[in-house]
């Protein structure tokens, strides 16, 4: 290394260290009082919290978390409750969070802790990632927010401040930038005297500070450090992503209801899109809504009346739900039961169905 190479790496990690430091410090005055924060009489985290909190916030917004996490944990205190668990006990705690695949990866995970750890969420980031559903994300925030290692943290608040940081014109979610980002990740944790909330203040900067958009600057532990601040480009980096368009599904779905006030519902396949949850009894189509005559047919009706249509947005997909409501038919469609309303509110039901069999708006539409 020549004297000049020396130097700048010599400047590169003063200013890592000022980041870390200043980052830390901002966190530990400003953190949100979130309840998977909460310590014990040691200050120690709750790994099994930890590991729900993590799986709940995966592409779900803290709000959204806050109304199901006390919750869950009332149901399931310890990662033996979990593991104890049946499947349609945890979907149902579950119900209104969404991708319905992390709560069965949590739930894999528990009976995998219970059997391989002896009860104890590892320690390790190998270990941790070796759990149903734990990815390196996942892993590096249990490693460092209650176990103390230097594991990095990334996700797309985290790349956006990092992008912002060094006024970087990469794209954000692409492969490279990615790369680039967890190896900014690992050198800045490196230098971090608390790894757990130095990652931690990462990600409470891009939710509450650091926003996409226009960024709240002046409000920034990281203004004097941040490049993008000083160049002027902070409102237009990160360059955005290219988004890949949804696939249009059409589902129409017969509320049918008995004299005695229940409601015909079928359960959904075991793989593929809310898999293994409830639903009234849907015809499926992949390239057009099924027309009223189809949907008699296929459940043996004699009349449907159409109630209302709903566009309802999932990562990949645009489900079109077309509504219709009837009187029974002779004999209920096959693999379809009678269950009255108070049944059907404790069973898993993603937020459309929720909508459709019980009248409740938790979800937003188009
Ligand atoms: S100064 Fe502005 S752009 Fe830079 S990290 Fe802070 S909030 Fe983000």
């Amino acid at each position: 290394m020549t004297k000049a190479q020396g130097k700048a790496v010599a400047k590169d990690c003063g200013r890592a260290t000022r980041i870390t430091t200043a980052l830390t410090q901002w966190f530990r005055a400003n953190a949100r009082d979130l309840p998977w924060r909460a310590t014990d009489a040691k200050g120690r985290r709750n790994a099994y919290h930890a590991l729900v909190a993590e799986a709940m916030l995966q592409q779900t917004q803290v709000s959204r978390v806050l109304e199901k996490y006390s919750a869950f944990i009332a149901r399931f205190p310890d990662v033996h409750a979990l593991a104890n668990a049946t499947e349609e006990e945890v979907l149902s705690a579950w119900s209104g969070l969404g991708y319905y695949r992390r709560a069965r990866h949590l739930h894999h995970a528990a009976k995998n802790i219970c059997k391989n750890h002896e009860g104890k969420v590892p320690e390790d980031a190998e270990s941790l990632r070796r759990l149903p559903g734990v990815g390196r994300y996942t892993a590096g925030a249990i490693a460092s927010i209650v176990y103390g290692h230097a594991e990095p943290v990334v996700d797309g608040n985290v790349t956006r401040v990092q992008l912002r940081l060094e006024a970087s014109d990469q794209r954000q979610g692409e492969p490279a930038t990615e790369r680039w980002a967890w190896k900014h990740a690992s050198d800045l944790v490196a230098r971090a005297a608390d790894p757990g909330a130095f990652n931690e203040a990462m990600m409470e900067l891009g939710a509450t500070v650091c926003t996409p958009g226009v960024p709240r600057c002046e409000a920034c532990p990281l203004r004097k450090a941040c490049r993008a601040a000083s160049l002027g480009l902070a409102s237009t980096l990160p360059v955005p992503k290219v988004r890949a368009g949804r696939r249009a599904v059409y589902h129409s779905a017969v509320v049918i209801r008995d004299r005695q006030n229940r409601l015909l519902i079928q359960r959904r396949p075991e793989r593929g899109l809310w898999a293994g949850m409830y639903q009234a009894p849907t015809v499926e189509r992949e390239d057009r809504a099924a027309t009223a005559s189809e949907i008699k047919k296929w459940f043996g009706l004699a009349r449907i009346v159409e109630k209302e249509r709903f566009v309802f947005l999932t990562t990949h997909r645009e489900v079109h739900f077309a509504i219709f409501t009837s009187s029974p038919p002779p004999s209920p469609p096959a693999a379809a039961r009678w269950a009255c309303p108070s049944e059907i509110a404790a069973l898993p039901l993603a937020n459309p169905h929720r909508r459709i069999l019980l009248g409740e708006e938790t979800i937003q539409t188009r």
